[in-house]
């Protein structure tokens, strides 16, 4: 008889694991927070269709404003948005494994992961709800939406603020690329939920767990190109996903 995949996996998320979870966008479909590829309605803005040239660091100094309307835009619809089960099943299995024994990984910036109070939590790609200033790096929080006009300056550079998020053709922060990295290497077990997993280098994350003897699991509808290497593929939305999952797992 084939094994319950969900035993299977609750069986390696036990005392003494190293978890590392990687997500993105299809985390928070369920929450409302529409995807770029697909699930909760792909964004069509102002007639822009492609939102990696809204989201592309040139148009930080080609049109400022441009870039803040769309990221109120996109705050907007996430203030109304709260964590689902999947978001909260991991911040209990976090509570479950203790700080050491858990890392999350998140390519989203909608801050969904810190109301659902995880706290090893690395937010790659940045935070929507905090802001920095174009010329430096002190970062600060923004909680109002949409954003006051004028644009308001950077206390530390004097330059207008910006939103913290790592737009495309930005480089990650070293800090945060070698404290993924690393829990990736050093992980028993690496769960991908909800993410296309093509936007480097975040989608090596994966690979570089299951190369250093981790067992390799992956939520999603639909096929990804981590199928052909993941020990086990649940094709199936997050929600539902946590749901089976935690019937099994010894949560506090
Ligand atoms: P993506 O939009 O490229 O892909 C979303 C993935 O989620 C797809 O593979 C889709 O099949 C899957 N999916 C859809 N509904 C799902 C559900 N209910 N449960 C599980 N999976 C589901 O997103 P990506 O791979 O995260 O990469 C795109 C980039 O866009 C990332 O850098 C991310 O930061 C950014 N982004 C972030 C947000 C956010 O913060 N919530 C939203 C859109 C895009």
């Amino acid at each position: 008889m084939t094994e319950d995949p969900y035993r299977l996996l609750a069986s390696y998320i036990t005392q003494g694991a190293r978890v590392c979870v990687l997500t993105g966008a299809g985390i928070s479909a369920e929450s409302g927070v529409p995807t770029f590829r697909g699930g909760g309605g792909a964004p069509i803005w102002r007639n822009y269709w492609d939102p990696t040239k809204l989201s592309h660091r040139d148009l930080l100094y080609k049109d400022l404003k441009l870039v803040w309307d769309w990221f109120d835009y996109r705050r907007e619809i996430i203030k109304q948005c709260e964590p689902n089960p999947c978001h909260i099943l991991l911040a209990d299995i976090e509570r479950m494994l203790g700080f050491e024994g858990f890392t999350l990984v998140t390519q989203n910036v909608d801050g969904l992961h810190v109301l659902a109070g995880s706290q090893n939590l690395i937010e790659m790609h940045g935070n929507m709800w905090r802001a920095k200033g174009l010329r430096c790096t002190h970062h600060q929080p923004l909680t109002e939406s949409p954003l006051q006009e004028p644009i308001p300056q950077c206390a530390v550079c004097g330059g207008p603020l910006r939103p913290n998020v790592v737009l495309f053709g930005e480089n990650l922060r070293t800090r945060d690329w070698n404290a993924a990295s690393s829990a990736a290497e050093t992980a028993t077990v690496v769960l991908v939920i909800g993410t296309q997993a093509e936007v480097y280098p975040a989608s090596e994350l994966p690979a570089l767990g299951k190369a250093n003897g981790a067992f390799l699991a992956v939520v999603n509808p639909e096929p990804t190109g981590l199928s052909r290497i993941a020990d086990l593929v649940f094709e199936e939305k997050a929600v539902p996903f946590a749901q089976s999952l935690s019937k099994y797992l010894d949560l506090p």
